[in-house]
């Protein structure tokens, strides 16, 4: 430690971890044949341990979430100066940060003008599923509420999110899920071979993804599907970036079919991707965007659904409705922590120009990454956009055959005893669970991005020669 970290009692938190705490994503094996590990404290991208060590975070808590660094005084001034003010109030009411945050966000998107304030990234996206829903009941007599997701999307945890999930891993054993979920196809061009679609690449190929949707909308009846929901960038799915082309046409399809598109920035909002939001990479008019975990980077419990006045105004019927209005509530949406601390994470992200910086380190990571790719044969593909990157490990490169789970685990097992934490992406689809996952904290600097690749580098040859 540097020394200027706090003195912590750490007496018995191992063992009181280990007999009570059930931790997310980890097999009943780990629990039983590993000790957890603890994590202490956060500056800047770095953590501590409870032996003390020192650790790099390249995923920015586990999960994508601390885009602005851990250790910030002034989010945390923030929040207490509102707590101590007002902790929370509900329902109808609103609050300053609720006003003031929201306003602060619509002046990033365009287009965009009403905020829904919640608590995770899976309930803003229920919340929109449940908009959707209530459009078609209002203004379609119910048939218009069907909801298309992606293969190798997700949307999140409940069973409702997980009726629009893409990812086997997450979804098995939770059936049945929710009616009226449709999935069309994943846009990953270094896999079309596996789609029927080998001979395409690049704007050909995000054109045939593209239209792969509309065949599935035309199979349907245009008249029943509501909405369609896309991650702008699959993360957990395989950090997933679209070709050139693929969002035009994705637009272009939902307009034609009177289809909202929802686009869910759960990852890749508030400048992951060195954009405010991803989807503005793309020069996309989206009808509803949700967001979670960078909107505070995990200072506080935040989500928003935003929309725009169209679908505000969808919801408006004749004065004596008392049915008027979308009949949802969040309990702890009422918390004025998320906003207060929101504010002070824009303020940051504006003032220490990380956006910038986001595109710049982003683009070396990846330069960095293909670099490595020249060294090491098991790189099939590197891609990402801004601080949100991946490389796809193949056994073999012709035929493109995933690494088993076994060596994607030595690998991110390797970087962790360096002191560097890198992620994994999930079995979206069983056995492809092999690409390496980069989205440290948008504070990242070129040094840390070496140190991040130079792990990366002395682990692929440590475990693959
Ligand atoms: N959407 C995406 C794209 C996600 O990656 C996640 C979580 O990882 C979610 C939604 C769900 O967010 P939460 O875990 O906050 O419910």
């Amino acid at each position: 430690m540097d020394g200027t970290l706090k003195e912590n009692d750490l007496s018995g938190v191992v063992a009181a971890d280990k007999a009570h705490v059930w931790h997310h994503l980890v097999s009943h094996k780990g629990f039983e044949t590993t000790d957890p590990k603890i994590i202490v404290e956060g500056k800047g991208l770095r953590v501590w341990d409870q032996n003390g060590k020192e650790h790099l975070d390249a995923v920015s808590g586990a999960v994508w979430t601390v885009n602005v660094g851990y250790g910030r005084t002034r989010i945390a001034d923030a929040i207490r100066d509102q707590l101590v003010q007002l902790n929370y109030f509900a329902g109808a009411m609103g609050s300053i940060p609720g006003a003031r945050f929201a306003e602060r966000l619509i002046e990033k998107m365009p287009g965009l003008s009403r905020v829904y304030y919640c608590n995770s990234g899976s309930e803003a996206n229920e919340k929109a599923f449940k908009m959707v829903r209530q459009i078609a009941h209002k203004r379609y007599g119910g048939k218009k509420h069907k909801i298309l997701y992606r293969d190798r999307d997700y949307h999140g945890t409940t069973i409702g999110c997980l009726s629009a999930g893409g990812q086997q891993e997450r979804n098995a054993q939770y059936g049945p899920f929710a009616p009226g979920f449709v999935e069309v196809p994943h846009c990953l061009e270094y896999r079309a071979a596996d789609q029927g679609w080998g001979d395409l690449s690049g704007e050909a190929y995000g054109q045939r993804a593209a239209d792969a949707i509309e065949e599935v909308i035309l199979r349907e009846g245009p008249d029943t599907v509501g909405a369609l929901c896309l991650e702008p960038v699959t993360a957990g799915g395989g950090v997933i970036t679209p070709p050139q082309g693929y969002w035009e046409r994705v637009q272009e399809i939902c307009r034609k079919y009177d289809i909202l598109l929802h686009i869910d920035e759960v990852v890749c909002g508030v400048g992951r991707t060195g954009n405010w939001f991803g989807y503005q990479n793309y020069g996309v008019k989206p009808d509803m965007v949700t967001m979670a975990k960078g909107v505070a980077s995990g200072y506080a419990a935040i989500a928003c659904l935003v929309t725009t006045d169209e679908v505000f105004d969808l919801f408006k019927t004749d004065a004596d409705d008392p049915m008027d209005y979308f009949r949802d509530i969040s309990t702890f949406g009422g918390c004025t922590a998320g906003p207060a601390a929101a504010l002070e994470n824009m303020a940051i992200i504006e003032e220490e120009g990380l956006l910038e910086n986001t595109t710049a380190m982003g683009e070396r990571l990846q330069e960095n990454l293909r670099a490595l790719a020249e060294k090491h044969a098991v790189i099939g593909d590197v891609r990402g956009a801004g601080l949100f990157c991946g490389a796809e490990l193949v056994a073999d490169r012709a035929s493109k055959e995933p690494v088993s789970e076994a060596l994607v685990k030595a690998v991110t097992g390797d970087c962790m005893a360096q002191g560097v934490i890198i992620g994994a992406t999930n079995r979206s689809v069983p056995g492809y669970n092999n690409t390496l996952c980069f989205a440290p904290p948008l504070i990242a600097s070129a040094d840390d991005i070496d140190e991040i690749t130079g792990a990366v580098d002395a682990a692929l040859t440590r475990v693959f020669g």
